[in-house]
């Protein structure tokens, strides 16, 4: 069966953590690392549980991590466990195909944006909910960019004002994620991406500076400083 949170909620999470971290350094999968005396995954999913709309979360973690994670996070919240795959799409996939019949709307939410306040979850539930069919958390990109070539000569200066570095969670009305999965062809690096190849209109929210992705280990640092200082 699987577990539910709040059964009035009309949120599903689905938590990707089935990745191997490279970026990190050697160790545990980055889901698995340590931040100040948690696994990152403990942190995402405490947060996310905090937020009162959710009604179930999906959490695929790495195959040989399936049954660490269900005794990791059973103190934590109700909690589903699946396989991850190879590919994060894979793995949002598999989780997908656990949630149960009930909530009508789908957050996709990185494990490694362990940070990420309930309160971004539920604003990104909350503009689903107003009638957009896909919603993504973004923030204004303040260093300059340039395009480049192969062997790093610059080839123009791109105008940041119209670009926006994105975050999740990503929501979106539960048809039109499923749809997009089923009909998705090479693996791409976030969901909405698969949801704009259908044509679907995505739409933005201001994300939130708390909801960097730990990718690095500079990340991990700041996000040490962050969670002592309150987050
Ligand atoms: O590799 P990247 O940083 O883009 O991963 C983003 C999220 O997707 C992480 O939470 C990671 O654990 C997850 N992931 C996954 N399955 C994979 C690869 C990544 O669930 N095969």
């Amino acid at each position: 069966m699987t577990a539910q949170l709040n059964p009035r909620g009309d949120v599903a999470v689905l938590v990707p953590a089935a990745g191997a971290g490279v970026r990190l350094g050697p160790g545990a999968p980055k889901a698995l690392r340590p931040l100040a005396g948690e696994p990152l995954l403990v942190h995402a999913v405490r947060r996310i549980a905090a937020a009162p709309s959710v009604h179930t979360v999906v959490v695929a973690a790495p195959a040989a991590d399936v049954e660490a994670v269900r005794v990791m996070l059973a103190p934590v919240a109700p909690v589903t466990v699946v396989v991850g795959g190879a590919e994060r799409q894979a793995s949002v996939a598999a989780a997908l195909a656990a949630v149960p019949a009930g909530p009508e709307i789908v957050l996709v939410h990185d494990a490694a944006r362990a940070l990420t306040p309930p309160e971004l979850v539920e604003s990104v539930a909350e503009a689903v909910r107003s009638g957009h069919d896909a919603v993504i958390p973004v923030l204004p990109v303040v260093d300059t960019i340039k395009e480049v070539d192969a062997g790093e000569r610059v080839l123009g200066t791109v105008d940041r004002s119209a670009l926006r570095a994105v975050q999740t969670p990503q929501g979106f009305r539960r048809s039109v994620l499923t749809v997009a999965h089923a009909a998705a062809g090479d693996p791409l690096t976030d969901d909405a991406g698969l949801v704009e190849k259908q044509g679907v209109p995505v739409f933005c929210v201001p994300g939130s500076e708390f909801a960097l992705k730990i990718t690095r280990p500079f990340d991990l640092a700041l996000a040490e400083h962050l969670l002592a200082a309150g987050a």
